[in-house]
């Protein structure tokens, strides 16, 4: 593969862990290739996860900040133009249609583009939810948002009890928040944990002061009050939405990529236009959408050395999720979309290991809690590759 047009350079959308993991690894192969990060944000450097542990800790969006945009710019060589956001693709001028924060637009070109623009909260609907401003937490300007004017001590209504919502109900009532987690599953992390280890989480959140309302769902939100679906009145100050997120896709789209859940991408992180590439959370490869950090540094590696001139083959190990809830420490090792199988739990109250194992007892993911956490990476040798 040829390298990047030196001229027009490397353009990359997007300034978080992918964007700019992308940029650090490129530069450590390649000092002159011009490289742009274009990011709608402010382009602070910053660790994403902290965002659902960071209340505990009294962190607030500044301190999360580890660099300004300016600064990784002087680090990495590179231009980092913060606060301008991509509107239109056109691929066959190689160029991006980029509004600056003054409202004007303005045309960049590219020789190689590289899209890291993540993904979006996944929109909450419910009758009264125009009445009731429903936050979601995804980046710095989100976090800031949130923690703004929210009373020592408030009431938090939680929406959502999958990962990221457990752990913000962890690290709220930890940091002394009153709060009211809904969700229509039955234990926890639902889609992720066996009963009996969702269970034992339910159990530690409560004993935190967590209050859950399991298997129900919102069926009116207005200002300072929710009603379930089985009539029970919830009062709050401040309502947080952690329902998922939905892989940024539509400029790709619209520029005629194809997309899938994310943009479809092949083992090289290219996408159906040879000059367009897209790792982290808006990307889909042949593992499918894979929204964690581990798996974007292994793309960033691996792309930056395609970018390079060394054309390099994604190659993903099964990488077990570390799940911030220091109520029931757990790591998580999903199966395979659709594998068939069943769990297999061992172990006692908080401590449990639970195996999917497939009919002739093949384990093709785990979930562990409490001390069993310990066995993660040796386990995680054990699993099945997300790609080989
Ligand atoms: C609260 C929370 C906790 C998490 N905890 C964990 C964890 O413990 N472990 C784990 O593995 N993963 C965790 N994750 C997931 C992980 O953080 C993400 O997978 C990862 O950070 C995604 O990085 P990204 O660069 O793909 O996307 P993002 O960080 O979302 O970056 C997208 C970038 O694109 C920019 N952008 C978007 N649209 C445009 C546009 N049109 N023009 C220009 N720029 C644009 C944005 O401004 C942003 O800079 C967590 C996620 C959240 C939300």
């Amino acid at each position: 593969m040829a390298a990047p047009d030196a001229e027009a350079g490397v353009v990359i959308l997007g300034s978080g862990l992918g964007g700019y993991t992308l940029a650090r690894e490129f530069r450590k192969l390649d000092r002159d290739t011009p490289i742009t990060i274009i990011t709608a944000d402010g382009g602070e450097a910053y660790s994403k996860p902290m965002l659902s542990n960071a209340f505990a800790q009294g962190k607030d969006a500044q301190t999360l900040a580890l660099k300004t945009a300016a600064q990784v710019a002087v680090e990495l060589c590179i231009t980092v133009l913060a606060r301008h956001r991509a509107v239109r693709l056109d691929r066959n001028a190689k160029q991006l249609v980029v509004r600056q924060p003054d409202g004007g637009e303005t045309q960049i070109a590219y020789g190689t583009l590289v899209l890291a623009l993540g993904a979006d909260p996944r929109p909450y609907n419910v009758e009264g939810n125009d009445t009731v401003r429903v936050h979601s937490v995804n980046d710095l300007d989100d976090y800031a948002a949130w923690r703004d004017g929210l009373a020592p001590g408030g009431r938090v209504l939680l929406i959502g009890a999958g990962l990221i919502g457990s752990e913000f109900a962890n690290d709220l009532a930890g940091a002394g928040y009153a709060v009211t987690v809904v969700d229509p599953a039955p234990w926890p992390l639902g889609r992720l944990l066996p009963e009996e280890l969702g269970r034992e989480l339910a159990q530690a959140l409560t004993g935190l002061g967590v209050t859950l309302h399991l298997g129900r769902s919102i069926a009116l939100l207005a200002p300072g009050g929710a009603v379930l679906d089985d009539g029970t009145a919830i009062a709050f100050d401040r309502a947080l939405s952690a329902i998922g997120l939905l892989p940024r896709v539509s400029l790709a789209a619209e520029a005629g990529l194809v997309v899938d859940k994310g943009i479809v991408v092949d083992r090289l992180l290219r996408s159906s236009d040879p000059d367009v590439f897209a790792l982290g959370d808006c990307a889909q490869t042949e593992a499918g959408p894979l929204p964690y950090v581990l798996p974007l540094m292994s793309q960033a590696r691996a792309l930056a050395a395609t970018l390079t001139g060394t054309p390099t083959m994604l190659k993903l190990p099964a990488m077990p999720v570390a799940v911030k809830t220091p109520a029931l420490p757990m790591a998580i090792c999903p199966p395979p979309p659709g594998a068939m199988g069943a769990w297999v739990v061992t172990g006692s109250n908080k401590d449990r290991k639970a195996l999917f194992t497939t009919a002739d007892g093949t384990a093709l993911g785990f979930a562990l809690s409490g001390t069993m956490v310990a066995e993660r990476q040796a386990l995680a040798k054990e699993m099945p590759a997300l790609l080989e």
